[in-house]
């Protein structure tokens, strides 16, 4: 289960947000109390028939934000799909994906007596085209399974009312831009479609402003948990550097289990064969990867002796491994919320974690980001090429790496450090470790003791 709305002051129930007595009851069943922020937001907008472009990452309760309202809505204007027909078309980038929705679409909807079929791949076809011969409510499918089926007539998608588009970024990610337009090319133009992407990258946004009108759009907050477990730092580098860089890293720092973040798969795969040279073990995965290819490097992750992992950001999203000791930012993300997810990989279940990221000359506009969205700044190791390390502390002239916006409070590790008044050493040292001045002290300074620790990459490096 999920943190419900804990970002939002006033709460609303889930009566508020217009749901029927029915659904309540399925919720009461779940055992939900309260809306998340995304229900909170979406819900009342999806029920009046708005289109919504979300940016939210599993986790946050999206599937329950677009199901509910789409039961809702079923039931309003009542009527049955015909034979091989849908009124809902749910599109998921992977078979698990799809199962989950549609067991959620069955537990959500079940005294709404709302209809669901799901179809995906690897599996015979025949129970799946039986389902859906005399119509349902709502269909969850995989693009490839969908389209197939299509093409022998076993579905047809005419009468869809509603289209949910689900991990869009998973899907380009996975190849399935041509297979999910010419999908959308056979819906009827008048519906409602809500569309999810974790993150928002251009071809994203270009798919969704090519299917949504006027859309409502919703942006979840990263969780900002992991900032607290994790010590974070980021090492000024040239971009040709980065590789020596990261060798001396792995060589040097004790790590147990490590995942590289790269931006691109090709990157990834340049990355893999420059540690596999290194002589350092490392196993890659991307979208172009197989799934046996993944299944075995993710199964060599979890073993006691894991090579170090090289991934790309959706590829990574699948990883659930708990004792990730250290992520490397080897190239930081277009989207400052990425990095949030990225560094959530460690520091979970209670444990510490470290976060390094190696920022080059091009990439400081993205730290600046990633600093504003967390709301703190990042502790450097070394001074940024052509600004000179100060022995005062540092000031906004040059490159600004405080945190920006006028709320500079935040809730990383080190700026607890400074609330709770243990400053390590001279103003020097604690501005390097990234201990705010008074000035970027948090309105109300989280209470947590401090944990001096030392930066080890420093001398590593
Ligand atoms: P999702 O982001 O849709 O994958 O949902 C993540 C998890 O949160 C699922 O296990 C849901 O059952 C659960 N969940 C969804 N909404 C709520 C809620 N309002 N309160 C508690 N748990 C929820």
């Amino acid at each position: 289960m999920v943190n419900p709305a804990s970002d939002s002051i006033a709460t609303p129930t889930f009566a508020d947000l217009g749901l029927s007595a029915v659904t309540l009851r399925a919720l009461a069943d779940e055992g939900y109390a309260t809306p998340t922020p995304i229900q909170a937001k979406a819900i009342p907008h999806v029920l009046a028939g708005r289109d919504l472009f979300g940016c939210a990452q599993t986790g946050t309760g999206k599937t329950a934000a677009f199901t509910l309202p789409i039961i809702e809505r079923l039931r309003a204007a009542p009527g049955r799909a015909a034979a091989r027909r849908c009124r809902v078309l749910v599109l998921a980038p992977t078979r698990e994906l799809a199962a989950q929705i549609h067991e959620s679409v069955r537990a959500y909807g079940r005294h709404a007596g709302t209809t669901a079929a799901v179809i995906y791949g690897g599996v015979s076809q025949r129970p799946q085209a039986d389902a859906l011969a005399r119509g349902v409510d709502v269909l969850v499918a995989t693009p490839g399974r969908l389209l197939d089926l299509v093409g022998q007539r076993l579905v047809d998608l005419r009468s869809v009312e509603c289209l949910v588009l689900d991990e869009a970024d998973r899907m380009l990610d996975m190849g399935f831009i041509h297979d999910v337009r010419r999908i959308v090319g056979m819906l009827p133009r008048d519906r409602q479609t809500l569309f999810f992407s974790a993150t928002l990258p251009a071809e994203v946004r270009e798919l969704a402003d090519s299917m949504l009108r006027d859309p409502l759009e919703v942006k979840t907050a990263p969780q900002a948990t992991s900032a607290e477990t994790v010590t974070q730092s980021v090492y000024h580098v040239a971009k040709q550097e980065k590789k020596q860089r990261l060798v001396q890293l792995l060589r040097e720092e004790p790590m147990s289990r490590v995942i590289v973040f790269t931006r691109t798969k090709h990157g990834a795969d340049k990355l893999h064969r420059d540690l596999d040279k290194a002589g350092i073990s490392a196993a890659a995965i991307h979208g172009n990867k197989s799934q046996n290819q993944r299944e075995r490097a993710l199964a060599a992750f979890k073993s006691p002796r894991p090579p170090v992992l090289i991934a790309t950001d959706i590829a990574a999203r699948g990883i659930d491994v708990d004792a990730v000791s250290h992520v490397v930012n080897y190239e930081l993300p277009h989207e400052p919320e990425t990095y949030v997810h990225r560094i959530g990989r460690t520091g979970r279940a209670g444990q510490s974690g470290t976060a390094v990221s190696f920022c080059d000359h091009e990439e400081r506009p993205r730290l600046a980001a990633i600093e504003r969205l967390i709301r703190m700044r990042i502790p450097a190791e070394n001074a940024p090429e052509g600004i000179a390390a100060s022995t005062e502390p540092q000031s906004d002239r040059g490159h600004d790496r405080r945190p920006r916006g006028g709320r500079s409070g935040g809730s990383g590790r080190q700026q607890r450090r400074g609330g709770s008044g243990r400053r390590e050493g001279s103003s020097r040292s604690s501005e390097r470790r990234g201990t705010p001045s008074a000035a970027a002290t948090p309105a109300a300074a989280p209470t947590t003791p401090a944990r001096p620790r030392r930066s080890k990459h420093r001398r590593a490096l």
